[in-house]
């Protein structure tokens, strides 16, 4: 088991299976160079690799939209080898076409971004017009039985009433809604439009009766009949103490943080990978120390959200 200087362990790996996207969400920063993605089997090669050395638990998978990657069911497969717990995040386009595949080769999890419930402020924030699909995806991976979560993140025009449709969606599907604090990646609109998770919670909490508050992973999830609405606060109550996340990019770089400058690049074969690792991983500060109004040059496309 690998530590770090402050004896976090690392057992979770994120995988962006490629840096591309058909969505142009306003939050997510643009890529002014694209990036030589490694071919699958050199991907594999290196996720397999970090799967043993560190134990990992649990893998997700995703991009950019990792759906546009043309093999991720046989990604899906060879990791399955290893490990069970395997999800991806996706916007859910290309579900339609995908699902099938996807489900036999063992998919379980799939989170599904949907910032909004209203079609109208949907395409505002996601530059295009796919509500529909994305609300059709979601039931279709209902139907096959996965477990599904929605992620949404906060951004200022969510009102009290869209509040209220979110946690009737939660009650009548029995999914799991995440609001996640916008991060400064795209850092004029984050610092614009930034929505604390405090706007939703004194809302629900005057509102609703809790039945249950409790941490969930890295959310913190509240219950409410039947509801269940959590929280992601990576900026404003970083969790970084007990971050045991590892991110692995399309071209090879392994991060340990989202907003690391320093990475380590894998896409070379090496004799020493494990000790590079090590090395790396031990040197992981205690905390990131980033406030939504900080400049990220890291570009969450990339490293993968
Ligand atoms: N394309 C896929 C999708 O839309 O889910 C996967 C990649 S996306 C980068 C992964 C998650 O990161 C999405 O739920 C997205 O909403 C979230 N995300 C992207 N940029 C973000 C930002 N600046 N702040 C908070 N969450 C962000």
């Amino acid at each position: 088991m690998i530590k770090d200087k402050f004896n976090r362990t690392y057992s979770y790996l994120r995988v962006s299976l490629t840096h591309r996207c058909n969505f142009s969400c306003n939050y997510c920063n643009k890529i002014n160079n694209p990036i030589k993605e490694l071919n699958t089997p050199q991907l594999i090669d290196i996720i397999e690799k970090l799967i043993k050395l560190c134990h990992i638990e649990k893998v997700r998978l995703t991009g950019g939209e990792p759906l546009l990657r043309e093999d991720i069911d046989y990604i899906i497969y060879r990791i399955n080898r290893n490990v069970d717990n395997i999800g991806i995040t996706t916007n859910g386009y290309f579900l339609k076409e995908k699902i099938f595949s996807l489900y036999k080769s063992g998919l379980k999890r799939i989170n599904i971004s949907l910032d909004s419930l209203n079609r109208n402020r949907f395409k505002k924030i996601t530059n295009t017009d796919h509500f529909n699909r994305v609300i059709d995806s979601i039931m279709l991976a209902l139907s096959y039985g996965l477990k599904v979560k929605i992620n949404s993140v906060l951004v200022k025009g969510l009102d009290h009433k869209e509040i209220d449709e979110f946690i009737r969606f939660s009650q009548l599907y029995g999914i799991t809604i995440r609001f996640i604090e916008l991060m400064p990646f795209s850092n004029e609109y984050a610092s614009k439009m930034f929505l604390p998770s405090s706007y939703v919670i004194d809302y629900i909490e005057k509102k609703y009766n809790i039945d249950k508050k409790y941490n969930e992973g890295v959310a913190k999830i509240f219950e409410i009949q039947n509801a269940k609405i959590g929280f992601i606060t990576s900026v404003s109550t970083p969790f970084c103490s007990s971050c045991n996340r590892l991110r692995l990019t399309s071209d090879g770089k392994l991060y340990r943080c989202l907003f690391d400058k320093n990475y380590l690049d894998l896409s070379k074969s090496t004799d020493n990978f494990n000790e590079l690792i090590k090395n790396y991983l031990y040197l992981k500060k205690e905390k990131h120390n980033i406030d939504y109004n900080s400049k990220v040059s890291n570009s969450i496309r990339v490293i993968g959200g």
